[in-house]
């Protein structure tokens, strides 16, 4: 049995990020990006107006008021006629730029416009002076031409994708998406179909769970159903699982008779680098890799649901945002409140199913949900959340504050950020 962080420093290890491929920044969205952003031009690429008004000299207005003369107007998208001299103005958009001469842009609303003049102050108004640099953005004030912008191994927001946009990088280069493989194992298991259950039969969750939890990631996946307990069932099934990326397996991985998952694993050729892990629950869990690094990850993970699911997010859900090419995989981050007293038995670290919220003075509050343990999948399917209990605890008071890894409904991870625009 190795601690959990031998265990994910092991399968990280082993996690190489696939090739990058280019594809249309439209398509970009929520890939791993591939490589650095950077600006091809000023942004913005010229003194730009904030306002809807005139564009002036603000050493014209200087004695508090004045009467200029309106020479051009520049809507978004032209190009100045002319340069504005000593008392003059030009009609100026948001967003059009400025004309030679001009250092600051007043709003439409504090002026009067009249006979080809534009009055400043509007009468019965006291505006504040004017400065030069008043209502424009300067050329190159947001970005400097050829600056890095995004660094690669970020997840690409909507943000992005409006930034590539900016500077034109219509093609980008982001991290292959994982191909998945998931497959159920037990002689107990038969399909979710199933109108009236023998009473030892039980539907297969697991393939169904890992499947919809890696297409939220936006992977392709194969879910190849269930096979029962018979190994050369197991190596057909194992061996259809190595044309991917990664092959999940549930079930089969425990002390049973009939659990044979590790031993076909073995003879299919994948070399097991993790084969018990002290976690709670998820004990069982196995790891390994087809034929040398970069081959197909395999991950054995227990059979019962929540194991299953636990195991998944705490190892594999890292090792397949690696395989992407993301920089900092997801790990639990979140500071939460506990609402209740939660505990756990042993010396191994726990994870415990639980709803998240965040008060309203908007810290996040954990409810720990009440489970029978492993196998209630009904605890699970309340939870945003996992508790984590480190491995010295064995019970956490109510009011503590204590880690928590998100699930699906929680906030995305962020641990770290350094920016490439400093
Ligand atoms: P195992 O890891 O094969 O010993 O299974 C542990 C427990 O999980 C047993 O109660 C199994 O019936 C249950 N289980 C295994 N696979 C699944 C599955 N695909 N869906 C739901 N329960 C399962
Ligand atoms: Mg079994």
């Amino acid at each position: 049995m190795i601690p959990v962080e031998d265990a994910l420093r092991t399968v990280l290890a082993h996690a190489r990020p696939l090739g990058a491929e280019s594809v249309g920044f439209a398509a970009a969205s929520e890939r791993v990006l591939r490589e650095p952003i950077t600006a091809d031009r000023d942004l913005p690429p010229f003194d730009r107006a904030q306002v809807d008004g005139y564009a002036v000299s603000a050493a014209s207005l200087a004695g508090g008021r004045g009467r200029l003369r309106i020479v051009d107007r520049i809507a978004a998208g032209q190009t100045p006629r002319a340069a504005i001299g000593a008392g003059e103005a030009a009609g100026i958009m948001t967003g059009a730029p400025m004309p030679d001469g001009a250092d600051a842009a007043l709003m439409v609303e504090e002026t009067v416009e009249s006979d080809g003049f534009v009055e400043w102050p509007a009468p019965g108004s006291t505006p504040a002076p004017v400065t030069p640099g008043q209502r424009v953005t300067r050329r190159g004030a947001e970005v400097r031409s050829g600056a890095v912008l995004l660094e690669a191994g970020e997840r690409i927001s909507a943000a992005a994708i409006g930034l590539l946009a900016t500077v034109g990088k219509v093609r980008v280069r982001v991290g292959r998406r994982p191909r998945v493989t998931v497959l159920s194992t037990g002689d107990e298991l038969i399909h979710p179909r199933t109108r009236r259950p023998g009473p030892a039969r039980i539907r297969d969750a697991n393939s169904h769970m890992i499947a919809s939890r890696c297409r939220a990631m936006g992977l392709p996946v194969r879910r190849l159903g269930f096979v029962p307990d018979d190994p050369p069932q197991l190596a057909e099934a194992v061996a259809r699982g190595l044309a991917g990326d990664a092959l999940f397996l549930s079930g089969g991985v425990s002390m049973g008779r009939f659990d044979f998952v590790e031993q076909v694993l073995e003879t299919s050729g994948i070399r097991l680098l993790v084969t018990s892990v002290a976690i709670r629950p998820g004990k069982p869990l196995v790891f390994g890799v087809a034929g040398e690094t970069g081959g197909t990850l395999v991950f054995g993970l227990p059979g019962n649901p929540v194991s299953a699911l636990t195991t998944f997010e705490v190892f594999a859900r890292p090792a397949l945002e690696r395989l992407e090419g993301l920089a900092d995989p997801s790990r639990p981050h979140l500071r939460v409140r506990l609402l209740a007293p939660v505990s756990k038995r042993g010396p191994r670290r726990g994870f415990l199913p639980a709803r998240i919220t965040t008060s309203a003075a908007g810290e996040l509050l954990a409810h720990p949900v009440r489970s029978q343990g492993s196998g209630d999948i009904a605890a699970l399917a309340l939870a945003n959340g996992l508790i984590v209990i480190p491995e010295d605890i064995g019970a956490v008071a109510a009011g503590k504050t204590v880690l928590a890894q998100p699930l699906a409904g929680c906030p995305d991870p962020v641990t770290g950020w350094h920016d490439p625009r400093r």
